[in-house]
């Protein structure tokens, strides 16, 4: 049975789309989508856990260790304020990507992770015993930890807004536990299991009547949408670079104004401090307060780069090009034999799958052997597993650099697959 649901509003038709892409020329940008795996092209499927990385931001990090590798902020001398000038501007790109009213409500961190964890220890000072946070049951584990740590340490109550069968989560049930006890609601914008996009609008409006405050991990809905923070009046968005085309180790957190003076600064250590006497400290302002010792410098200037990379084919032509995608890998897999595809509702180009009777870890291992590069497991959502009463799926996840061709690939290796472990 075809499911028509997956197609959502594209306003691009192909031709219009074909003149916008040149998908020749963007496979042209990444080295390593030439490469072989095992004897065999590489088809990287992957896409979902991170990005492959094109050459302008390969050649922004060898141009930084090559000609201005310094510390920044502070340093009198002329490599240190090239530095420290790439790295601010980088930030000013980060601060306009998402729309953040001022530069310094965009915090550098190491990643995602980093960025939950910020929010999550500053809110261990703001809560009081039964105060509530809500989380969504199609969480990250690095989503679900922190707040579970938050809750021991301070007698907060942990509710969980539930999931249904199409990968779609319980607004109903969310409205119901809402209440003038919720402080914190933590939800992600695209699920990394299933690639669902939630309603985050309507999660954000609803919680702000009960006064709750909100948390958005953005680090599976950034690789395919432009999020306007300022439009969805979201309090908190984090993301990590290395899933948008940039580096590893390094992130942002945005934060409202208000919220950022509110929250007690993460770690102590050098750049966070204004005077520093054994007596007291005060602690420096925004963002620094957020980011003590020395950053990942480089990494931050090619975040940057990385953004302007996915800015100039623009986030129109991404989304309808990896529809495009989505549909054609959907319409073939679901022709498999035994094949059950997780998550049914509105969503980026991930399809989330199992096969009958065969443990997605052995499918994995067979398409690695034919080159096709997929993610196995439980995908650190373990609750989604649990719902679905399954070990993990096999799961192919989509970037605007793949193409047809790579499905059709992939679809001969799984039907391969099939075939051997039947
Ligand atoms: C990848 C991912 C994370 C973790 O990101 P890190 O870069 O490992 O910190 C968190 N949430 C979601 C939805 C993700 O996809």
């Amino acid at each position: 049975m075809r499911d028509t649901r997956f197609i959502y509003i594209n306003y691009f038709c192909s031709t219009k789309l074909d003149k916008m892409f040149s998908i020749d020329k963007i496979r042209a940008d990444f080295p390593i989508l030439q490469r072989t795996v095992n004897g065999k092209p590489l088809v990287y499927f992957d896409n979902a856990a991170t990005s492959q990385t094109p050459q302008v931001v390969i050649d922004a990090i060898v141009d930084y260790y090559s000609s201005y590798n310094a510390n920044i902020h502070r340093g009198v001398h002329s490599l240190s304020q090239e530095a420290t000038d790439a790295y601010e501007k980088a930030r000013i790109k980060i601060q306009q990507h998402f729309n953040a009213e001022k530069s310094y409500e965009a915090i550098f961190t190491s990643g995602t992770t980093h960025g939950i964890n910020i929010v999550a220890s500053g809110f261990s000072e703001l809560l009081l015993a039964g105060d509530e946070i809500i989380v969504s049951a199609l969480e990250h584990n690095s989503n679900i930890v922190p707040w579970q740590m938050l809750c021991e340490k301070t007698d907060a109550v942990l509710k969980v807004i539930p999931m249904s069968e199409d990968g779609s989560l319980q607004l109903d049930v969310y409205e119901e536990l809402l209440s003038e006890k919720t402080k914190l609601v933590f939800c992600n914008h695209v699920s990394n299991a299933l690639g669902t996009i939630n309603p985050i609008q309507e999660i954000i409006r609803k919680a702000h009547q009960v006064g709750a405050a909100v948390l958005i991990d953005g680090a599976q809905a950034c690789p395919h949408i432009k999020p306007d923070v300022q439009a969805l009046d979201v309090d908190f968005y984090v993301a990590s670079a290395h899933k948008i085309c940039g580096p590893t180790g390094v992130g942002i957190l945005y934060g409202k104004e208000e919220w950022l003076q509110k929250l007690p600064p993460y770690q102590g250590g050098g750049e966070m401090i204004e005077t520093v006497t054994f007596q007291k400290t005060s602690y420096a302002g925004l963002p620094h307060k957020f980011e003590a010792g020395t950053p990942n410098i480089c990494g931050g200037i090619a975040f940057g780069v990385a953004l302007d990379y996915m800015n100039s084919i623009g986030f129109d032509a991404i989304t309808a090009y990896e529809n495009e995608l989505l549909l054609y890998g959907t319409e073939k897999l679901q022709e498999i034999a035994g094949l059950k595809i997780y998550g049914t509702v509105s969503k980026t180009a991930v399809i989330s799958f199992n096969i009958e009777g065969v443990h997605p870890y052995d499918i994995g291992a067979i398409l690695d052997k034919l080159g096709v590069a997929v993610r196995t497991g439980h995908h650190c959502a373990q609750p989604i597993m649990d719902f679905y009463n399954i070990p993990g799926t096999v799961r192919a996840s989509f970037s605007f650099y793949n193409t047809k061709q790579e499905i059709d690939i992939l679809v001969s290796a799984i039907k391969r697959a099939a075939k051997m472990l039947a």
